[in-house]
């Protein structure tokens, strides 16, 4: 695995491209190994073209599920080539571009999802925006503000609803959440509180759904190299991204993946629902 890679100083817009990135993320694409703990199964990943979205699919594909993935139009490039890693599994991945920000895309792409894989055994709420380049409060605009709450909450609200029409006994909810959720930074006060709430939403709907014998989990990872730091951070912070855990360095996409194969699997996680999942370098999730 990676040793504390240095991060030169870049910056993108969001929401980033992966081929842009200096050095450029791990997903797992040449370590990864499976060993059939989705066989069979029928996996949506939201935000699924990049950074810990790839990872996931990638491992999940090797696992042996299915994979669908929605993205934004404009990761097109990002999309396709992370389905060339599920597809050479010799596994199906549904390619699903669209704006999760708009009501019916969102629920569009559930029932897309499911009817291109032939249902929905694991939803993977990945799919997240931020922005950090701020100083302060005052400089938060309603603009931002809707962007984050809608991409963050409202998305994950509607793909959930949908996606749960087409889910069954032994379902696997999976959201991503974050160490902001815990330990936020004051730049990132509105994308913490959406973090933070989706911790909240995790317990509650794993107690609905318990009952229908479909577990809810959170993973709350710490800092990833991912296309969303160098689309959101200052170009100053990219330089020192994760030295302040102990860990002391950065974690890759491919380090976060495990946590969402355990959390979707019935041979590992059978009896686990309601639970936020920290893989932060170190940094504490309570
Ligand atoms: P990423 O940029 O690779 O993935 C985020 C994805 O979200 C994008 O690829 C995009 O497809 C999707 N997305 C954003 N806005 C969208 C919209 N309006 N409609 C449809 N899709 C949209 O970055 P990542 O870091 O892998 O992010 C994945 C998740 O991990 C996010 O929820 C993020 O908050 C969370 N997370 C990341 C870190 C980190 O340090 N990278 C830390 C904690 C949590
Ligand atoms: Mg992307």
């Amino acid at each position: 695995m990676s040793q504390n890679p240095a991060f030169p100083p870049q910056q993108q817009n969001p929401p980033g491209a992966t081929d842009q990135m200096v050095p450029t993320p791990d997903h797992g694409e040449t370590s990864y190994v499976g060993s059939e703990k989705l066989l069979g199964r029928k996996a949506l990943v939201t935000g699924g073209d990049s950074g810990i979205g790839r990872a996931v699919a990638i491992a999940f594909a090797r696992e042996g599920a299915d994979v669908a993935l929605s993205y934004l139009p404009e990761e097109e490039h990002d999309a396709r080539a992370t389905a060339e890693w599920v597809r050479g599994e010799g596994r199906q991945c549904a390619l699903l571009p669209g704006d999760l920000r708009d009501e019916p895309t969102a629920r569009g792409v559930a029932h897309r999802a499911a009817g291109e894989l032939g249902g929905i055994d694991v939803l993977v709420n990945n799919a997240g925006y931020q922005m950090a380049r701020r100083k302060s409060v005052a400089d938060v605009t309603t603009e931002e503000l809707d962007r984050v709450v809608k991409t963050n909450l409202y998305a994950l609200f509607w793909v959930t609803q949908a996606a749960l029409g087409h889910m069954g006994e032994g379902g696997s909810i999976i959201n991503n959440s974050s160490i902001q959720a815990y330990q936020p930074s004051t730049s990132l006060l509105d994308y913490a509180a959406t973090k933070a709430a989706i911790n909240n939403i995790t317990v509650n709907l794993a107690a609905e759904l318990g009952p229908r014998g479909i577990r809810v989990n959170a993973v709350a990872p710490g800092p990833i190299w991912t296309p969303l730091q160098p689309a959101t951070q200052p170009e100053e912070k990219i330089e020192s991204f994760g030295t302040d855990t102990p860990l002391g360095r950065a974690g890759q996409p491919a380090e976060v993946a495990p946590a969402f194969v355990f959390l979707a699997s019935p041979t590992t996680a059978s009896y686990v629902s309601g639970t936020v999942l920290g893989v932060t370098g170190g940094k504490p999730v309570f």
